[in-house]
């Protein structure tokens, strides 16, 4: 025994070596930090990372140097940068410093955030963090909700809520109707399958030139339904679109929802954040009325990976669905003044989430939150109307949120593969990174403004670069 206590020993390292090996990482991160603004947003790198399993993980331990060695050279540099002001790709998220901070709290005390009587005080950290976002979207304060690991998994705990809150069992489920929009992030499509909601009938609803539910349509499919003996239960909205950025039409659907009597989903994993300043509010009116909603802090609130919220307007019926028993639980059930979270998701065991959001908005105040969110719509439409002063580059609708959806017309050629290349040429610089979609069968290049050091000088930027790049491209195709 003594000799197996020796062996272990080096898991409880002392002041002094803990010093060295926090030194070198903070140095680490310090110099990623200061090297930021300049880094690039994508590095393409033919080994793609694959250097890190020339070192094999072995029996005996390595120095922090060489460990700090491989993050920096094979992790931290091969594919994309999401810390970078230059990420105007899918949904960017960012890395606020003090969450970071809050991590690391969390990772040394390691509180059980999942039970209230483990740790009462993460829970109620958590709930506290809820209920500010609950005034945010403007549900009531007693609504219950989880801080889940992201959107994905938030928009899963929602839709089982709704499943047994309308009762969806196999006697009616081959009857009962799911409405959508075709642009619904394809998480909500994994959730209902996971959900066991596959045999439901799914109605995709019919969009208008935004790409928004048209409302109509949606009316017009659950009256023909009711006239034909089907059961519509579920209604799923778009509070910014990840293709589009469209927000869809929340307060008719929700007038909808209402009269036929349909639990009514809002996807806010993207757009949520944004209802943090004044235009964003007025953009977002009427999620409010949702039963449930998703919102992703990793996203609008900056945050490292790995928090995404659901709200839940019904408490009883968020807690029917995920509450348990179990013998060996006895003593902390006993002892439960307010419902966990692990009585509100699927998780038990849950990384204490709360300090990672909690610190940065205490330290910060919310008001810097507001700033950004006013900041990145400005920013949207400042791209927008530079991108119409660049000839050649087509437009759609000004942006609901922070998406802006274009495409370069070239003089003469194939336009989606002149648009690829132009994807093509700008990752490889790395400046900054954006993705393409396709919309309608059209190749689309896309923008989206979310993280938290994205700027004017780095729009300013992007269009340079896309100005440069479809020059090159022009006169390269003139010479062929
Ligand atoms: C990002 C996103 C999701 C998925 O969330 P994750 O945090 O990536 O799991 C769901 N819906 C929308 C609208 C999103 O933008």
């Amino acid at each position: 025994m003594k000799v197996l206590e020796a062996a272990c020993e080096v898991l409880e390292p002392d002041a002094d070596q803990r010093a060295r090996v926090r030194d070198q990482v903070i140095r680490y991160s310090e110099k990623f930090l200061e090297e930021i603004d300049t880094k690039k947003a994508y590095v393409t790198d033919p080994d793609k990372g694959a250097g890190l399993l020339d070192s094999p993980l072995q029996e005996d331990g390595c120095d922090i140097s060489e460990a700090l060695e491989l993050i920096g050279k094979h992790v931290d540099t091969p594919g994309l940068n999401p810390a970078s002001g230059g990420h105007l790709g899918y949904v960017p998220g960012g890395g606020i410093y003090f969450s970071a901070l809050g991590d690391y709290l969390a990772d040394v005390s390691n509180r059980y955030a999942g039970i209230f009587f483990a740790s009462p005080g993460a829970v109620r950290m958590e709930n506290q963090l809820i209920e500010w976002m609950a005034g945010m979207v403007g549900y009531p304060s007693d609504c219950a909700g989880n801080l889940a690991s992201g959107g994905s998994i938030a928009n899963l705990i929602a839709l089982v809520t709704a499943r047994d809150a309308k009762q969806i069992e196999a006697s009616n489920i081959t009857k009962s109707v799911i409405y959508l929009s075709p642009q619904v992030h394809h998480c909500l499509f994994k959730a209902i399958r996971i959900a066991g909601l596959r045999e439901c009938i799914v109605r995709h609803i019919d969009l208008d030139p935004n790409h928004r539910i048209n409302t109509g349509h949606l009316e017009g499919l659950i009256r023909q339904d009711l006239a034909d003996g089907l059961h519509p239960w579920l209604v799923i909205a778009s509070a910014g679109t990840t293709d589009t950025g469209a927000v869809d039409p929340l307060d008719s659907i929700g007038d909808l929802a209402n009269r036929y009597d349909l639990w009514y989903h809002v996807d806010a994993a993207y757009g949520g954040f944004f209802a943090l300043c004044e235009e964003g509010k007025r953009k977002l009116k009427g999620m409010e009325q949702s039963d449930s909603i998703v919102i992703d802090p990793h996203k609008g609130m900056f945050l490292p990976y790995g928090l995404g919220a659901v709200l839940i307007k019904d408490r009883e019926k968020m807690f029917a669905s995920h509450h348990y028993q179990a013998n060996y639980m006895q003593d902390a059930n006993r002892n439960a003044e307010i419902a966990s979270p692990a009585d509100l998701s699927p998780e038990l065991t849950k990384h204490f989430r709360g300090l990672r959001m909690w610190l940065p908005l205490k330290l910060h105040g919310a008001k810097p939150f507001r700033a950004a969110a006013e900041e990145k719509l400005l920013l949207a439409n400042y791209f927008y109307d530079g991108l119409k002063e660049i000839s050649g580059f087509e437009v759609g609708a000004p942006p609901d949120l922070s998406v802006v959806l274009f495409r370069y017309v070239p003089a003469n050629g194939d336009v989606n593969a002149f648009n690829q290349r132009i994807v093509d040429k700008v990752i490889e610089d790395g400046r900054f990174f954006f993705s393409s979609t396709t919309v309608n069968g059209k190749f689309m290049l896309r923008v989206c403004i979310l993280a938290f050091r994205t700027h004017k000088q780095m729009i300013d930027l992007a269009l340079s670069i896309l100005k440069d790049t479809v020059n090159a491209l022009e006169s390269d195709h003139a010479i062929v």
